[in-house]
């Protein structure tokens, strides 16, 4: 993997700690696998270097986004949630019962690995996919959510950690099933 400092370089984006230290982090959690919200990026950030305000990692991933360093990907009902793994079009699945997003590599073809049936006239170079269901700890814990009694409203609501999951499956949320956004 290239480092932070010259992927930011590469970029035209002066380096900074605080945007090497969000990159870094980022690195790190793709390594596990993770896709993180801000609070976690900024716990992480300060870990490695210290003071920075939650609004300065905030503003660090932005500018990390709009140069394609950094991807973000919004679910409906959750924080924006961000990783460096980027310019490969996966897409991910997300657990409707705790939250816990995973990484997905494109199913099959190039991208976007999808045909619409109309496009209206877009020339299309990616879609961003997300699948939702149950993950593995959860489709063989039934009796650990509330699935079985609110079908279908728990979208997206916690942030992957099971405490959260009675208040948040408490709310009501969107009934959409996935979306793309061409
Ligand atoms: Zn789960
Ligand atoms: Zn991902």
């Amino acid at each position: 993997m290239i480092r932070p400092e010259d992927r930011l370089r590469a970029a035209g984006l002066r380096v900074t700690r605080p945007r090497v230290a969000v990159l870094s982090v980022l690195d790190d959690a793709q390594r596990t696998h993770e896709h993180l919200v801000v609070a976690q990026v900024a716990d992480r950030v300060r870990a490695r270097i210290g003071k920075v305000s939650t609004q300065g990692v905030y503003d660090c991933l932005e500018a990390l986004t709009r140069i394609g360093a950094v991807r973000r990907l919004d679910l409906p009902g959750s924080g924006s949630r961000y990783e460096s793994r980027v310019g490969d079009n996966h897409h991910h699945v997300t657990c409707r019962s705790c939250g816990v997003v995973s990484d997905l590599d494109c199913a099959t073809g190039s991208a976007p690995c999808l045909t619409p049936d109309d496009t209206h006239g877009f020339v299309l170079d990616e879609a961003e996919i997300v699948f939702w269901g149950l993950c593995a700890a959860c489709a063989s814990a039934p009796d650990d959510h509330p699935l079985g009694q609110s079908h279908g409203q728990s979208h997206g609501q916690s942030h992957g950690r099971p405490s959260d999951l009675r208040t948040d499956s408490d709310r009501t949320s969107t009934t959409s099933t996935g979306r793309t956004t061409p």
